[in-house]
């Protein structure tokens, strides 16, 4: 019996592999690996119209939107549909208390009332293609190393700078399997991208951090945006002879919604996943990093929550920031959560058994694996020290007070001065006044107060003595909250833009020279030094060499399961995940419907809570039953689920039914299946998608912005 079960969890195991609903494929691979299985499951489309480099495709209609959300083109005029939550910093940097796009919700009811957003940019796939031949030439043979990695790097140089095209293009190499396989990517980036609707927070964000990462779910999360170029339709800077960009492909829109079991397919650029770290990473994730960081970032919301309740001009300036921080923070707590419940150290130590076995059998555990096991050991007691200590500097510094991001750019300044190149001086100077002035917009001096006294002691209550300066820990020891704030953040002169940039803007180097002495540059200066030399260091070698040591075991992997597709870590370039509408049973009794509607939202209605606050506007709607064509039996359909593997990156991803019609907006995914950068599990991963008629009948029946709907193609 024992025996058995053993065998049946190493089949569950190899199959988790294999299953078609786990997985972030490559595009230009579909027709080697998946088309044959998407048609199985009701996909009607071929590999080519998916990803085609010589005609228009879906690719053409996907983009990479900001630093690291996915966008989709829904228009002949550049219209673009994204997440609110990805739209957030451009939304909060148009508001203010007089003008507050945030609660009010903001629509451009014309071309010309669309809103510029500085810095903001959309990235469009030209071509993808692999060129690990290319990458790895000239390293056969090499035994070491950083010989090894040193030729890699000048041919990937070589590579994108032949793709950029002297700059027409921006080319990326990227490595897949740990670098066992390297893409080229070839993109055109847009940089006049304007803000056309925004729903109000209140719809956009509706349900907050309550509901982040939970079903049932009923957040309008999407925000609309135009792609502008210029007049030969070619990517240029903002200019107000800019028009809007026609592009190859854009998707129409299905009005038919969904049932359970029809084929889903997301397509964008999912972040970052850890598929195959092995068990001693899971372990020190599950028992140790998150833990650490959930702690920390509990002192931080409790601050800026508080602040943003008390302040209206608060909630506006700390809106995406702590949007940023709870995102993760809630996130950490699911994966916990659903690796344990996986048992998710052990279903890897299991794989590890059976990699093993397939070693020895082939013969390659004497000479090759049981090295890379035995130093994953050693890196990993390693690892586990110093992450601890790197976390705690990134949450409680580096991540920490605002003032300390204002410190870290003096003090670069200071050190750009110092080493002499005073000629360039002045641009740097302009450049740091800017991005301080910026800092400084979305702060509040009180708040930052707050979380200066109460993460610095943090650092040194936690931490072994050595990893702390000897003079922090003496400052910390001696003063309470009270007076770390009164005598070392009041006298820091940071805070006072107009003093600093009275001493910045005088040019005169010597005294912005003296701003090192500044109480809180000093003690950031402290505390990067010590970082560099005490910790830093240690952890690029041990990241290092783990990274080294997962390529091998990596390469061992793709020996094992030749001959099987196997789908490579995320890495924020485009991906295809299929799967189908469904439900789930989170827990025994309990099961969950694939959707949601507007009678949820009304269900949740609590002016009390900030969070459940549903606009008179749409109560009056939803009164008058006004829902025009947006309905299912009676009610507006809001969010449905589906079993796509996604990440963060994924946030804003077309979805599209079996014919390429879009279907929804990805925006999330269900807490029971947060673990799945780690561990997908089939029956509990679902991906939260804002039904597409849920935004159309914001735009047309709240918004009174229907006239957006003209450019669309609605399929009926
Ligand atoms: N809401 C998620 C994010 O933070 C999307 C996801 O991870 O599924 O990006």
């Amino acid at each position: 019996m024992k025996k058995f079960f053993a065998i049946s969890c190493l089949l569950i195991l190899s199959i988790s592999f294999l299953l078609a609903k786990e997985g972030m494929w490559i595009p230009i691979l579909l027709e080697k690996y998946n088309i044959e299985e998407m048609h199985e499951m009701g996909f009607k489309l071929t590999a080519q119209d998916i990803f085609d480099v010589n005609n228009a495709s879906m690719k053409d209609a996907v983009v990479l939107f900001g630093g690291g959300c996915t966008g989709e083109i829904i228009s002949e005029n550049g219209l673009l549909i994204t997440n609110y939550h990805c739209g957030l910093r451009n939304i909060q940097s148009h508001s203010s208390v007089e003008n507050d796009y945030l609660t009010e919700g903001f629509w451009a009811m014309s071309k010309e009332e669309e809103l510029q957003n500085r810095g903001l940019t959309v990235k469009i796939m030209e071509f993808m293609e692999d060129v690990t031949e290319k990458v790895l030439e000239g390293t056969y043979g090499l035994e070491n190393d950083e010989e090894t990695e040193k030729v890699i790097q000048s041919n990937i140089q070589k590579i994108r700078k032949e793709a950029s095209e002297d700059g027409k293009y921006e080319a990326s190499v990227k490595p897949l399997f740990y670098g066992n396989q390297y893409f080229l990517y070839v993109y055109k980036v847009f940089r006049d991208i304007r803000l056309v609707g925004a729903p109000p927070s209140s719809i956009g964000k509706f349900g907050g951090d309550t509901d982040n990462w939970m079903w049932p779910r009923h957040t309008g999360d999407f925000s609309l945006f135009r792609i502008y170029a210029d007049k030969n339709n070619k990517p240029a800077s903002y200019s107000e002879d800019n028009v809007p960009y026609k592009p190859k492909k854009y998707f129409p829109i299905s009005m038919k919604g969904v049932q359970p079991g029809d084929f889903t397919m997301v397509f964008g650029f999912p972040g970052s996943t850890m598929q195959y770290i092995p068990s001693r990473e899971v372990d020190i994730v599950v028992n140790q990093r998150n833990p650490d960081r959930i702690n920390i970032r509990d002192k931080k919301l409790d601050i800026i929550y508080d602040s943003m309740e008390k302040d209206p001009a608060v909630r506006i300036q700390y809106a995406s920031k702590v949007n940023g921080i709870s995102n993760s923070w809630k996130r950490w707590q699911g994966e916990i959560k659903g690796l344990k419940r996986l048992d998710a150290v052990n279903r890897k130590l299991e794989f590890e058994k059976e990699f093993k076995e397939w070693a020895k059998e082939n013969g390659a555990w004497e000479n090759k694996y049981k090295k890379v096991f035995s130093d994953f050991d050693g890196y990993y007691n390693q690892y586990s020290k110093y992450i601890k200590v790197s976390d705690f500097y990134s949450e409680t510094v580096w991540r920490g007070a605002d003032i300390f991001s204002i410190a870290t750019q003096i003090s670069s300044l200071v050190s750009f001065i110092e080493n002499g190149r005073e000629e360039d001086a002045i641009n740097r100077i302009n450049r740091t006044v800017s991005s301080i002035g910026n800092t400084l917009k979305d702060m509040d001096q009180a708040t930052d107060e707050k979380l200066f006294a109460e993460l610095l002691p943090v650092l040194v209550s936690d931490l072994e003595n050595k990893y702390v300066p000897e003079k922090v820990r003496q400052l910390v020891n001696k003063f309470d909250k009270d007076k770390l704030i009164k005598k070392v953040y009041r006298k820091s002169v940071l805070t006072d833009m107009n003093k600093l940039k009275a001493i910045l803007e005088s040019g005169n180097m010597k005294k912005i020279g003296k701003l090192k002495n500044d109480p809180v540059v000093n003690l950031y200066r402290l505390l990067r030094e010590h970082y560099e030399i005490e910790i830093r260091p240690f952890v690029t070698v041990i990241e290092k060499d783990i990274k080294a040591t997962m390529k091998k075991y990596m390469a061992g992997i793709m020996e094992m399961k030749k001959g099987q597709p196997l789908y490579s870590d995320a890495n924020l370039t485009l991906r295809v995940a299929y799967g189908k509408v469904e439900g789930y049973n989170p827990k025994d009794g309990v099961t969950y419907n694939y959707y949601t509607t507007l009678k949820g939202i009304m269900e949740k209605d609590n002016p009390e809570i900030y969070d459940y606050d549903v606009p008179d506007v749409l109560k009056e709607i939803y009164n008058s039953k006004d829902f025009g064509d947006y309905t299912v039996d009676g009610e507006v359909p809001v969010c449905f689920t589906a079993s796509n593997h996604t990440t963060g990156g994924n946030s804003g991803s077309p979805v599209v039914n079996a014919d390429g019609y879009l279907i929804g907006v990805n925006f999330d995914r269900c807490w029971e299946g947060t673990m799945s950068d780690i561990m997908f599990d089939p029956d509990q991963c679902r991906n939260i998608i804002i039904d597409i008629r849920y935004a159309l009948f914001i735009i047309d029946k709240f918004a009174g912005a229907g006239y957006l709907l003209d450019e669309m193609e609605l399929i009926k």
